[in-house]
């Protein structure tokens, strides 16, 4: 047997119980490949699902972890021998499918990709879902023709988060000019060491803008937040900007004019990690070895056992975790 976190709901399902159990192989959902899971990590995602948010999961008894990252036992399928090295992010694996909050996983090998050279487990973990969408960003502002070279800063809204603090890394290392937006000052000095060169108070756009178009300051940026923060973003981009939309920590919904659009041609481009097309995740993993310095990574990365998750899924859901925590599945 091996050990998981199983998540129950009670009748009327409005109830979520987390359960540490002992399952077997057998009790896996179908798939083409069992891995022996080593390490996962905690998404905003995985706070809202263990907290029973978002109508994510439909069906329980579940076993959450957006991410995971172990060994293959074995497989079925061509691409994959026992032993391989691998990683998985996104597929709604651990919202539609079991997870990676188990010391055991069978999934398709579809979703998997081969863990690159040049990073360990738990260092792929400290990437996770949220660090593989800070490279799809960066990767989304450069092939709109965004380049260090230019002249200008890229703004990253909810800088102090996992997708922020990543992207604010991965870019200062490129070279861009970043300016960081947090709700939390004392993260400042954190925020600067991963290469921020400025730092804006995210009370400042998260105001509603009362214009639809305020003066001429970003090059690019990369959106965690949403809402009032992108319209506001959205508002204050230099001609021909580019803004990557990647989350919703401050609302799904985006209170925002066309007139950036149509009269300083600002491109917002949206940016999925969950059903991204295995070649260009290949790639972005390739980039993510190359591109984000490893002492940055170590330094943004805490270790958690996977028996003491559960308060880490409330604490991301109100702001309160800084860069990413990985999570030790051997430790349950
Ligand atoms: P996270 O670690 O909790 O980071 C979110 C950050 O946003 C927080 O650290 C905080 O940064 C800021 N924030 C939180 N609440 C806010 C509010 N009410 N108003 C303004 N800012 C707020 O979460 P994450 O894992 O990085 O994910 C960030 C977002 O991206 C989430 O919405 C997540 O669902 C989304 N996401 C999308 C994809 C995709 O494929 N598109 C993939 C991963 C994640 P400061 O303290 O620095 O202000």
């Amino acid at each position: 047997g091996f050990r998981a976190l199983v998540l129950n709901a009670s009748d009327d399902g409005k109830k979520i119980t987390p359960e540490f159990k002992t399952l077997t192989p057998d009790d896996l959902p179908a798939g083409d490949v069992l891995v022996r899971v080593s390490h996962s990590t905690l998404n905003y995602k995985d706070g809202m699902i263990l907290n029973g948010l978002g109508r994510l999961v439909r069906h329980y008894p579940h076993v959450p972890g957006v991410d995971f990252t172990g060994e293959v036992v074995s497989s079925s399928d061509d691409r994959y021998r026992a032993g391989d090295r691998v990683i998985l992010t996104g597929w709604r694996v651990g919202e539609s499918h079991w997870g990676g909050y188990a010391q055991m996983a069978r999934v398709k090998a579809d979703w998997l990709v081969p863990l690159p050279d040049g990073l360990t487990p738990a260092q792929a973990m400290a990437i996770g879902t949220a660090g593989f969408t800070s490279m799809l960003a960066v990767m989304a502002l450069e092939e709109q023709g965004v380049s260090p070279q230019a002249d200008g800063e890229v703004l990253v809204t909810g800088a102090a988060g996992g997708v922020g603090s990543v992207a604010v890394s991965i870019l200062s290392h490129l070279g861009y000019q970043v300016v960081a937006s947090t709700g939390r000052p004392e993260n400042s000095d954190y925020l600067k060491h991963l290469g921020a060169s400025g730092i804006v108070d995210r009370a400042e756009l998260a105001a509603a803008s009362t214009r639809p178009l305020l003066s001429e300051r970003w090059l690019g940026a990369i959106d965690s937040v949403g809402s009032t923060t992108l319209a506001h973003v959205l508002a204050e981009m230099k001609y021909h900007g580019v803004v990557a939309a990647c989350g919703l920590a401050g609302g799904p919904d985006l209170p925002a004019t066309v007139l950036p659009f149509l009269l300083r041609g600002v491109r917002l481009i949206g940016i999925d990690s969950v059903m991204c097309p295995y070649d260009y995740r290949v790639k972005a993993w390739q980039r993510l070895v190359t591109d984000l310095p490893k002492t940055r990574l170590d330094e943004a990365m805490e270790i958690v056992a996977l028996r003491d998750i559960l308060p880490y899924g409330e604490k991301i859901l109100k702001g309160e975790v800084r860069g990413r925590l990985v999570i030790d599945v051997e430790a349950c």
